[in-house]
């Protein structure tokens, strides 16, 4: 084992302290990487203040890491040092029987989240990207290509892979009718990628101080959902609408919104059960759906679709010493569009 540094918090609400962990010796299917950057995603912040009652403390959040490896198992041939990689939100999974696609790792009974998850066999908490240092499964780290910034890219590794995830899956493509609801850190990448697949993609916010922004971001078109008859002309109009948000939502008035056979996917988490008539789904053939971050597969194709369209998040970098400042700044919704770390830099600072 190797002991590295990290910042934890010790009990729901509570400010970030350093803290120090031992991270597991090397096994041959491991490997070890240095932390350069890791972004705070809203799962963070849901977890440190135990929103879901399921926060395991002391807790190391971060599932957005980008870095270098430093060394690797006796049986890794795809990674060497030197190598620049990222992990996402989960470190190791165990494969069902009964799962006919075994490469979906997300929907495995077995999977082990990167922090706030229980390691395999000891039941030790994992600690994730506010640290020095992470040992993986090296079949469970993605290649970053040389295009892509480890900064900028670290919020790929979750927020990236979420909203390619679907948009893949429902096979998106040129002229593909795609609205995204809520242009925060997962939204505003999946514009980027909605636009960057051919779609013609429609973003959905509350207010119309948005609208400039989310042109930016490349949506053809901006929808303030705030004035009440903002959504009944587009009826009928679209065949993919994911919606980011945790708000409750008027999901009839949503699903009203697409073509026959279109599809409606939560990737936000709600507060309260959804409640939906079934005349839009019946009248319409139409379904509601969900889809959980994406498998290693996603989140590799995601990163060269990334690479090969220019494509990386809105950050703006944050040092380490200052989390509580970016959780109370994004608990607020001010950035845009996406805190990342400067990890190693402040490591770099304590050696020095
Ligand atoms: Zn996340």
């Amino acid at each position: 084992m190797t002991m590295t540094r990290g910042f934890a918090v010790h009990a729901p609400r509570q400010r970030f302290q350093p803290f120090t962990f031992e991270r597991r010796a090397l096994r041959d299917d491991d490997v070890a990487i240095r932390i350069e950057h890791c972004g705070i995603c809203h799962t963070d912040v849901s977890l440190a203040n135990d929103a879901w009652g399921t926060s395991r403390f002391p807790m190391v959040p971060g599932h957005e890491i980008t870095g270098t490896i430093t060394s690797v198992g006796a049986g890794v041939e795809t990674f060497a040092p030197g190598h620049r990689v990222g992990v996402g939100c989960f470190v190791d999974s165990c494969a069902a029987s009964q799962m006919r696609d075994d490469a979906l790792e997300q929907y495995r009974p077995g999977l082990v989240l990167t922090y706030n998850g229980s390691e395999p066999g000891s039941g030790a908490p994992t600690h994730g990207g506010y640290s020095e240092s992470i040992v993986v499964k090296a079949d469970h780290v993605a290649a970053i290509p040389d295009a892509l910034p480890l900064d900028a890219a670290a919020p790929l590794l979750c927020a990236g892979t979420t909203m390619f995830s679907p948009l893949r899956h429902w096979n998106v493509q040129s002229g593909t009718r795609v609205g995204i609801v809520g242009i925060g850190g997962l939204g505003h990448l999946g514009v980027k990628l909605a636009v960057a697949m051919g779609a013609h993609v429609t973003a959905f916010g509350r207010s119309p101080v948005k609208a400039a922004e989310a042109r930016s971001l490349g949506a053809h078109r901006y929808v303030a959902t705030q004035e009440p008859s903002a959504l009944a002309p587009l009826a009928g109009s679209f065949d993919l609408i994911l919606t980011t948000a945790s708000a409750d939502l008027d999901w009839s008035a949503y699903l009203a919104l697409l073509d026959v056979d279109g599809t409606l996917v939560l990737l936000g988490v709600p507060e309260k059960p959804l409640e939906i008539g079934a005349f839009p789904l019946i009248t319409g053939r139409r379904r509601i759906a969900g889809s959980y971050i994406g498998s290693m597969r996603d989140t590799r194709a995601m990163l060269s679709f990334c690479a090969e369209h220019g494509i990386v998040a809105d950050i703006e970098r944050v040092a380490l010493r200052d989390v509580d400042v970016a959780f109370a700044r994004l608990a607020a919704g001010d950035v845009r569009h996406r805190f990342v770390i400067d990890v190693a830099a402040h490591f770099a600072e304590r050696s020095a």
